[in-house]
């Protein structure tokens, strides 16, 4: 079988490698900062990490952590990107910024 997804011509082969399945779901989806915490931790070590954050920037998920990266640190992420493409179209050297060392 090919492990795209169908519905969106994605490859998501690489999910099926991600350490987060040995665990359950709910780890992921944590309700407080402790939580967000130990879920990176996991992300940490995952041979997967940079397409699963990619899959998730792309996808535009707003719950959970995801390529070690929470909620918030997605957004910045994104936010940089943008302004960074911007920064680019209009001939600036853009501003690069470690959003994982953000809080
Ligand atoms: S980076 Fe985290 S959420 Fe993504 S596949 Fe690995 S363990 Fe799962």
């Amino acid at each position: 079988m090919n492990s795209s997804d169908v519905s969106t011509g994605m490859d998501t082969t690489w999910m099926a490698h991600g350490n987060c399945n040995n665990h359950p779901p709910s780890v992921f989806f944590p309700s407080d900062g402790v939580g967000v915490e130990a879920a990176k931790k996991i992300c940490a070590t995952c041979p997967v990490k940079e397409p699963c954050l990619e899959h998730a920037l792309e996808q535009r998920v707003d719950h959970g952590v995801w390529g070690g990266a929470s909620e918030r640190q997605r957004r910045r992420i994104l936010k940089s990107r943008r302004l960074a493409a911007r920064a680019a179209a209009a001939g600036e050297t853009p501003v690069d910024i470690d959003v994982f060392t953000l809080r």
